[in-house]
């Protein structure tokens, strides 16, 4: 009788033949994660055709999951970094907004506050000798990233680095058991007292050597501008910091404009790539005996989207610099690492919408911010009369005083009738109840069922605005947070050798990343809503 299969003996014979044979293929040394801040799926078509470099070669040789989409309503930087980092999404992670109410302390909290760390600041003291920021950590993600578990399960401890101009996003994607997590505060490349006690002293070394915001006094096309699309002059631009609608775009100048003017150019990219080429050359990451993990947040493409939109030549100028940013780290991680022995995803958080104003002839529209608050503030007084009954408004999120949410549970069909005169609002399509959305698994309708995916009590709202498909709420040029292609649908790739390169439809998300990364390291995320994509792994 024939035997169908022999591994065993296979591996014997193989190994007498062929000198030692390992039954387990080899862990990569490292795994990367890039999350680009406010990258639709779209720009990969519509303005991949000119780039050379690192997302080119994703684009070719990586395993393309082109129809990634993440699946809640509240599509922002904070929620949909912890969803990368910890393949769970908001309803279990915790962090569903940016910002939320909090009302033990009565006050808008940001995710990653933590009143209980102080900032560790590398480079000079900031001028004004204050800090811009309150300590920062990870107290408030509620789930277990990728490096917490590959640093709890994996012997030799991998190193966990993670980076990036937003704290949220450096520390969503690292956890709660890093090595190093810095972001930038607007003044000074950071970290906290979560995370060390004394200032990094090869960050120290960098920033010293490096001070923000002194590459290049001017943003200027990287291209020739004939080569971009659509007109550099479009209307409602809203640039920042005295720029006009056109480029070039002066950075230089003393003070914190200057930094600010930075932060908001693709020049805080290079620098946060810089950044990490120095970490990876210190630390020698993914050259040491265990798997190493190396995050990356990227945000230029988010503060140029919200304020120049994303058909404009500054975003295209900023897609076209990280291609090449992404083309450097790829080189670095091939001649350091080694082609074959690291694996990187490459997703983002969140899309954004077109500026309504420049795509006509259709049911757009735009509400400022100071309307949308009076007019939830006209609707609570109609119902309960005068008083302070809004205790916050925060994106979509309404937040009711605890008297006002006594009233309206006392009076019959008041919060409906409250609910209604909300929904009449311009560009309004829904007001839910966060009441009705603790279970995702019992929310039918699919907008209920995103809303639920990002519910999470205590920090979510008492009511939640659904905005109507191509209608922004606040002052910046195009934003996100809507359950809309525009904001839902990103890019998810993944690169190395044990990925099989080619376009693959069907459901796929960025909560994909840590399950399937996690599968490739021998680490599970055992309350990842994420699955493992098997179908683009190679054999080993
Ligand atoms: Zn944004």
């Amino acid at each position: 009788m024939r035997s169908v299969c022999r591994p065993a003996l296979a591996l014997v014979l193989a190994g007498a033949l062929a000198g030692p044979v390992r039954a387990q293929p080899a862990r990569p040394r490292l795994v990367v994660v890039v999350m680009v801040d406010q990258m639709r799926a779209d720009y990969l078509e519509q303005y991949g055709a000119a780039w050379t470099g690192g997302l080119r070669r994703l684009m070719d040789h990586g395993a393309w999951l082109v129809d990634a989409r993440i699946p809640y309503i509240e599509t922002f930087t904070c929620p949909g970094h912890a969803t990368a980092g910890t393949g769970t999404y908001p309803h279990i992670h915790g962090m569903v907004l940016n910002r939320w109410y909090d009302a033990a302390r009565g006050a808008i909290i940001d995710c990653t506050d933590d009143p209980g760390v102080t900032p560790v600041v590398h480079g000079p003291a900031a001028p004004d000798g204050r800090h811009a920021r309150a300590g920062e950590s990870a107290r408030n993600l509620l789930a277990l990233t990728l490096a917490d578990q590959m640093k709890a399960h994996l012997t030799p401890a991998p190193r966990v680095v993670s980076l990036s101009v937003k704290a949220r996003a450096a520390i969503d994607l690292a956890g709660h058991k890093p090595d190093v997590v810095v972001w930038f505060d607007g003044q000074r490349w950071v970290s906290s007292t979560a995370f060390t006690l004394r200032p990094l002293p090869w960050v120290e070394a960098f920033v010293r050597a490096h001070p923000p915001g002194a590459e290049a006094p001017t943003w200027k096309r990287l291209r020739p501008a004939a080569t971009y699309l659509n007109a550099d002059d479009a209307p409602e631009e809203r640039p920042p910091f005295g720029w006009g609608r056109i480029f070039p775009h002066p950075i230089a100048g003393k003070g914190a404009t200057a930094l600010e003017r930075w932060v908001n150019s693709p020049f805080s990219d290079a620098y946060l790539l810089d950044l990490a080429l120095a970490a990876l050359s210190e630390l020698k990451l993914g050259q040491g005996p265990s798997t190493d993990f190396l995050a990356l947040g990227f945000s230029s493409t988010d503060y140029v989207g919200h304020t120049f939109g994303p058909r404009s030549h500054e975003l295209q100028d900023v897609l076209a610099r990280l291609d090449l940013t992404v083309g450097k780290l790829l080189a670095a991680l091939d001649a350091q690492v080694g082609p074959g022995r690291y694996v990187l995803a490459l997703a983002s958080d969140h899309g954004t919408s077109d500026v309504p104003e420049q795509t006509a002839g259709h049911d757009g529209g735009r509400v400022p911010a100071a309307d949308v608050r009076a007019g939830v503030v006209r609707a609570l007084t109609a119902e309960l009369g005068p008083g302070s009954h809004l205790a916050a408004l925060v994106e979509n999120d309404i937040y009711l005083s605890p008297p006002a949410r006594n009233a309206l549970a006392a009076k019959a069909g008041a919060l409906d009738r409250v609910r209604a005169a909300i929904r009449a609002l311009p560009g309004v399509a829904d007001v839910l109840d966060g009441r009705e959305l603790k279970n995702p698994a019992q929310a039918k309708d699919p907008v209920r069922h995103a809303a639920a995916l990002s519910y999470f009590p205590g920090r979510s709202g008492d009511l939640i605005m659904v905005h109507r498909r191509e209608w922004l709420f606040g002052d910046l040029a195009s934003n996100h947070g809507s359950p809309y292609d525009y904001d839902q649908r990103v890019p998810l790739l993944f690169l190395g050798a044990r990925f099989k390169p080619g376009r693959r439809p069907g459901p796929a998300s960025p909560a994909d990343i840590a399950p399937t990364l996690g599968a490739l390291v021998g680490v599970q995320l055992p309350r990842a809503e994420g699955q493992v994509h098997q179908e683009i792994l190679a054999a080993p």
